[in-house]
């Protein structure tokens, strides 16, 4: 929407901004949303990106295989050879209209894709005229002028906004800007007359808020926002082209270069034998069209899109192409804990009030349960410390409990689910964040954050005072306790007893529960800013809870499958050590024998002692975002390509630095997002293994598709030359058209679908590729030669066999023919490497057998329409022609599965 260039938003008081923006606090109704969506677009960006269709066009009419054919057409033209002419101009047109459709929906496939993995943003919508006011996520193209927004940590900000209300609000506005130190915030009115920079109750589209929370209203969007404004200046990611598509255009130009000497010794061999110059010069350009690999580019195209396609359908967005292949290597795979490798469905089940332990029941989100103490129901009306704990864990609280819209029963949580079960813990003893809130209004905060591993909050009383209540991890909090809370009644905290509380901790993170200690004081209003700059000290310790979070039963088997599949497992996470490590040997990351460190450790270890240990840990506990980096760097060192995922805005150099960086779909935020080359979008542990096995499937399936494309082509030169050598003078084995024909319509048909193969079952165990290893290796050239030698003998041999009895068209079309069939029965041995085509299922790939029968059905065509007959210069052939060129051409399918028994065999007595 068109912000009104004389509105200095900056200058005016946000209810005035409101107002002029016909909204309130409470945000826009859907209704109103979604007329002032149809009324001024999207929010979003033009793309710039994006290959244009007459790129794709122009990629497909400079490809060497058009010069070949044209000069072809041209050439035929002078010589009166008005239907070849022809000929070759319409294959050049529909050659050119196939490889440009393949591309485009291959490239639309992936952009498809990659725009799944947009930005959400949190608004106010449809809330009630008093009350409590629930957030809704949208997706950020939604955002109309008017919204109110919520953003928080992490958060990249959808819009261009003027804040309402801020705690603690610090950006990164570098990439609007340039200034590398955040920006902190306020919502006050400023002057007139500012610089972007200076403007500091705004926040910009495109910026990264690095700490605190606001809520603001929209009043610029799409290319409105001063990102907007310099959308055109901003760099423009370059075309994708990934290493392997890289390589494989080398390796097109290789066999390019081998396609010219193929072919220039067509035409000395010809020449020195005398044949007649134009026909010889038509022969030789088809021959070059042989030779040249023009189905490549389009199959890795196309094998990588089937593989973003399939990798998205198992919940790994690939955000950079690269990745895709960079994944079948991975030889180790870092991984948070809570969510990725466990449910995240957490549960409260014990309470530790300084001394007594108090059971939980209930399961879930549903707020029903009781509280017991040695099987006595505790109430939190008649025990102070029981009450003052829930009261902590309820209003020192970002989440939000609430029951779902048309089912009463089914309770949902809005935020962190470590948080989530506390409040839970603190409903089923009838406690109500919102009406606590409206009691004990939250004035201040210092938030949550992974390197601290704690947070508070200060809520005003009916007092002078305020009331600080912190939670966060056993250890830090109890440092900064000086008192507790026992049995109602507040005590000096020892050191002894301390430790005593730590050891009590540690008891119940051994039973695998997450361990948060919650703490209080009263302080005065001034005292706020020494907490938030020297942290909190002489606090009440009031106990701990402990969540159970159950493993995924899923993860178990994945880490089972990375290690057969050569990969190391680590679990890094912010979590206690003693938790960590439980829940690591269920899961079976931690070994008997494998180590276990701490962020402490790591901060006492220089880089080679680390480097010496890396090896043998399995556990990371107690780690913050830069001891993740140093983990990556460290496993890298040892020759490692590491896939780490993170969630937290800290985690995003962490994730750079790793060959797959991953964020999180659901828990992530827009930062780690963004840095990501994969993102889960269930957090799930299993979508990493699966991402990594696709990875693994593709490199196979491009190495299968070049295998077919260089052995079909080895067989048709292999076969021209040695009758050119051979053969009387003037007889060529096929027409140049035939040519043609065999390699745009058979090969044409059946290269992109063995970029379709599905996984071959022991893909997993395997070790990881070698990321250098080249696409052809010495296994294949062998294979190569082996086929194009039982392909010449076979169509020569059926050739010379007709040719004897007279008629050359009869001849060359049965040549032809056995050509054609040859390279269908090669398809089917290019589906696997080493496995009979019986075993991995002669069905099993669809597309093959589609165009199989597609390709059988134009040769039929080729060989018995007349205006096919005429422009290919065929003739009919009986059903026993058919009979004989079919068993000549299945010799290469019996030989070749024969090879792959008897290696299936050798390999067995090893
Ligand atoms: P994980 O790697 O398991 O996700 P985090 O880095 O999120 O762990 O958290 C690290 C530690 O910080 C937790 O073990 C807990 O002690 C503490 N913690 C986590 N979330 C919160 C929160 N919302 N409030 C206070 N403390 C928290
Ligand atoms: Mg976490």
């Amino acid at each position: 929407m068109a912000s009104d260039a004389n509105n200095n938003w900056h200058a005016l008081s946000a209810d005035r901004v409101l107002q002029k923006l016909d909204s309130t606090t409470r945000g826009l109704s859907t209704e109103e949303a979604a007329r002032r969506y149809k009324a001024f677009g999207p929010n979003e960006l033009e793309e710039g990106e994006k290959l244009s269709k007459l790129d794709i066009l122009i990629e497909q009419v400079k490809n060497p295989l058009i010069a070949v054919l044209g000069l072809a057409a041209v050439i035929s033209f002078m010589a009166d050879k008005f239907i070849d002419a022809a000929v070759i101009l319409a294959v050049i047109l529909i050659n050119t209209l196939l490889g440009f459709f393949k591309e485009y929906s291959a490239e639309e496939a992936i952009l498809a894709l990659r725009s799944q993995a947009s930005a959400e943003a949190r608004v106010l919508r449809d809330c009630p005229e008093t009350g409590t006011c629930q957030e809704m996520r949208i997706k950020s193209q939604e955002v109309v002028v008017g919204d109110i927004i919520l953003v928080e940590a992490g958060a990249k900000v959808p819009a261009d906004s003027r804040i309402i209300e801020q705690a603690n609000l610090e950006l990164d506005e570098s990439m609007l800007t340039g200034e590398s130190v955040p920006a902190r915030k306020m919502a006050e009115a400023l002057q007139e007359d500012l610089i972007t920079a200076e403007m500091d109750n705004i926040i910009f589209a495109g910026t990264v808020v690095t700490q605190g929370r606001c809520k603001a209203v929209v009043f610029a969007t799409g290319m409105d926002t001063e990102m907007g404004k310099i959308a055109h200046q901003i760099a423009r990611t370059e075309k994708a082209k990934t290493p392997l598509k890289r390589r494989t255009l080398d390796l097109s130009k290789k066999l390019m270069i081998l396609a010219l000497v193929a072919s220039s010794l067509t035409l000395v061999v010809g020449f020195w034998r005398g044949f007649e110059l134009i026909e010889l010069f038509l022969f030789t350009l088809a021959m070059a069209v042989s030779a040249i690999p023009e189905g490549l580019p389009a199959a890795i195209t196309v094998a990588l899109a089937v593989g973003v396609s399939r990798m998205a359908s198992r919940h790994a967005i690939i955000r950079k192409l690269d990745a895709v292949e960079t994944l079948g290597s991975i030889t180790a795979v870092c991984t948070d804990k809570t969510g990725t490798l466990t449910t995240n469905q957490m549960t409260v089940q014990k309470l530790f009030l300084a001394g007594r332990i108090v059971d939980v029941s209930g399961v879930g989100f549903q707020p029903k349960g009781d509280f017991e103490l040695d099987g006595v129901p505790l109430k939190a009306s008649e025990d102070k410390s029981l009450s003052m704990f829930l009261k902590i864990a309820s209003l020192c609280n970002d989440a939000s409990l609430k029951s779902h819209k048309e089912e009463e029963d089914r309770w949902e949580i809005l935020g962190d689910p470590t948080e989530g079960a506390l409040l839970v813990a603190a409903a089923k003893a009838g406690l109500d964040k919102s009406e606590l809130e409206e009691s004990h209004p939250r004035v201040d905060e210092i938030p949550f954050d992974p390197k601290n591993r704690y947070m508070s909050t200060f809520h005003r009383t009916g007092s002078a005072e305020l009331l600080a209540l912190l939670k966060g991890a056993p250890e830090t909090i109890l440092d900064m306790c000086s008192y507790v809370l026992d049995r109602g009644e507040v005590k000096e905290l020892d050191q002894k007893r301390k430790e005593e509380f730590l050891k009590a901790s540690s008891q119940m993170a051994a039973e695998a529960l997450r361990v948060l200690a919650l703490a209080y004081v009263t302080i005065k209003p001034e005292e706020v800013d020494e907490f938030k700059n020297k942290g909190p000290a002489n606090l009440i310790f009031t106990g701990f809870s402990g969540m159970i979070d159950p493993p995924r039963p899923e993860a178990i088997r994945s880490v089972h499958l990375c290690k057969r599949a050569g990969i190391k497992v680590t679990m890094a996470t912010g979590d206690h050590k003693i938790t960590a490590q439980a829940i690591a040997r269920d899961i079976g990351i931690y070994e008997e024998g494998s180590k276990v460190l701490t962020g402490s450790d790591l901060d006492d270890l220089s880089d080679e002692e680390l480097d010496g240990l890396i090896q043998d840990t399995s556990v990371f506990a107690r780690v913050s975002p830069k001891h993740k980096h140093r983990i990556v760097q460290s496993l890298q060192r040892k020759g490692h390509i590491v896939a780490m995922t993170g969630d937290g805005v800290n985690d995003a150099p962490a994730l750079k630095a790793a060959e797959i960086g991953i964020a999180m779909g659901i828990t992530g935020t827009d930062v780690t997002k963004e840095t990501a080359d994969m993102i889960l979008t269930d957090d799930n542990f299993q979508s990493i293994v699966n991402a990594v096995e696709e990875g693994r499937v593709i490199f196979e399936n491009i190495r299968k598709t070049v295998k077919y494309l260089i052995s079909t082509n080895a067989g048709e030169i292999l076969t021209i030359l040695v009758a050119l050598v051979f053969m009387a003078i003037n007889v060529l084995i096929f027409t140049p058209v035939q040519i043609l024909w065999v390699n745009l319509v058979t090969d044409g048909l059946l290269v992109v679908n063995l970029a379709m193969e599905p996984k071959e079952e022991d893909v997993m165990d395997q070790p990881p590729r070698n990321p250098k290893e080249n696409i052809i290796n010495m296994d294949i050239v062998k294979n190569v030669l082996f086929v194009a030698a039982f392909m010449a003998a076979g169509t020569l041999l059926v050739f010379t066999r007709e040719l004897n009895g007279g008629d050359i068209h009869r001849a060359q079309t049965l040549g032809f023919t056995t050509l054609a069939m040859f390279q269908i029965f090669n398809a089917l041995n290019c589906r696997s490497e080493d496995k009979s085509v019986f075993k991995i299922g002669l069905f099993s790939n669809k597309y093959l057998i589609g165009a199989i029968v597609a390709s059988i059905a134009l040769q039929l065509m080729a060989t018995t329409l007349p205006f096919f007959q005429m422009a290919l210069g065929t003739v009919a052939l009986s059903l026993y022609d058919w009979a004989i060129i079919f068993a000549v051409s299945s010799t290469v399918f019996i030989a070749d599965e024969l090879r792959k028994l008897i290696k299936g065999k050798s390999l067995i007595r090893i």
